[in-house]
């Protein structure tokens, strides 16, 4: 289709379209609504990337189809493996911005991390995608681009998916929602809610909404200190929604949804890495009965923060289990790579 300029003109892609929107396509050309359900299982049970492979759908109608919409995913740009399997695939958007999508395996199964902005607005400090800036939002299909991209070319079989990449899903919100029901739509990506985890760093309203769905999807919060002061220095949001309204939201989303939220707790050396911040964190862990998942700092060029020794790591968790915290320590991956937790900058370096 071209332009009044003669220039191809850019088509949009059909997976911006929910399973509603798609119905409603589908009437308006004049075609029984099951149409719209023949579609949906083509482009995320099947993940086709051309109409003309919809062999149940009429040919008129994957010609129209295909004159108005793409149903491609975004193209790979540059992919790196790192030493320990983790692969992080660097995917180029029709405007030429640049996200990352990390792929983990480990034992039976594999989780890939997905973002959902191009840089992110929050700019915490230890952070390589804050320290970019925000550029835009993903759009439905870039959200489900990468997962698909992944299950589809690479055929790789995902069995959790974490929002975790590049950019902050509450920010991205009603993008972020339509994505999670395709992935867990049984005649969709299939993925079972509790293997989808989105992590937040505090957008206060946005997890009071999402508590109100009431879905079984985990929910992350960023949280990093439980001290007010240390936190509004490492994460600026919290001078936005300070920790009182925070934990007010969590336990609003504790009550609705009768899920355990899991505070990811950064280990910063000198920082947050001390008794008080490990007994305040304990007290606010064990009054909304959340999860604590200890991360190490990855090291990124643009930031002076250290991570804290391993001893210290372990040290901090045991003084949360002592509490009767339940504590787990996460394992740096891929950070030969620049694909763990804070390193994605949507850049080739
Ligand atoms: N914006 C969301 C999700 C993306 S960040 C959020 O902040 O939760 C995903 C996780 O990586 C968050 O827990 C974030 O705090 C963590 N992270 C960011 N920078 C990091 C770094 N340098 N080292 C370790 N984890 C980091
Ligand atoms: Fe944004 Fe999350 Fe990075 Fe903070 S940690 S800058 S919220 S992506």
């Amino acid at each position: 289709m071209q332009d009044c300029r003669g220039r191809e003109k850019m088509k949009k892609n059909i997976r911006d379209l929910d399973q509603a929107d798609l119905g409603e396509l589908v009437s308006s050309l004049g075609e029984p609504t099951y149409r719209a359900i023949q579609i949906f299982n083509w482009l995320y049970a099947r993940g086709i990337e051309e109409f003309s492979k919809m062999s149940d759908v009429p040919e008129k109608l994957r010609e129209i189809l295909a004159s108005e919409y793409t149903a491609e995913f975004p193209e790979v740009f540059d992919v790196k493996i790192s030493r320990d399997g983790t692969k992080k695939y660097v995917f180029r958007l029709f405007d030429n911005n640049f996200i990352e999508t990390v792929v983990i395996p480990e034992n039976k199964r594999t989780t890939i991390c997905i973002s959902t902005q191009v840089g992110c607005k929050f700019g915490c400090l230890f952070c390589a995608s804050g320290k970019m800036g925000f550029i835009r939002n993903l759009n439905v299909s870039e959200i489900l681009g990468q997962v698909l991209y992944i299950m589809f070319r690479k055929q790789i079989k995902i069995t959790n998916i974490v929002f975790m990449g590049m950019g902050e899903p509450f920010d991205n919100y009603d993008a972020v929602i339509k994505a999670i029901k395709i992935i867990n739509d049984k005649n969709g990506i299939a993925i079972g809610s509790r293997k989808i985890i989105v992590s937040t760093s505090g957008v206060v309203p946005r997890i009071i909404d999402f508590a109100k769905i009431g879905w079984q999807v985990r929910l992350s919060i960023s949280l990093h200190s439980a001290i007010n002061e240390t936190r509004s220095m490492l994460m600026p949001i919290n001078k936005i929604f300070p920790l009182p309204r925070l934990f007010d939201a969590c336990r609003f989303y504790r009550n609705e949804t009768k899920r355990r939220i899991t505070f990811e707790y950064i280990l910063i050396d000198g920082i947050n890495d001390d008794e008080k911040h490990a007994l305040s964190l304990a007290k606010v862990a064990n009054s909304l009965s959340a999860d604590v998942n200890i991360i190490p700092l990855s090291i990124i060029k643009q930031s002076p923060l250290k991570p804290a020794p391993q001893e210290k790591m372990i040290w901090f968790a045991n003084r949360l289990k002592r509490k009767n915290v339940r504590v787990t320590v996460r394992k740096s991956r891929g950070a030969d790579i620049k694909a763990a937790c804070g390193q994605l900058a949507g850049l080739v370096r």
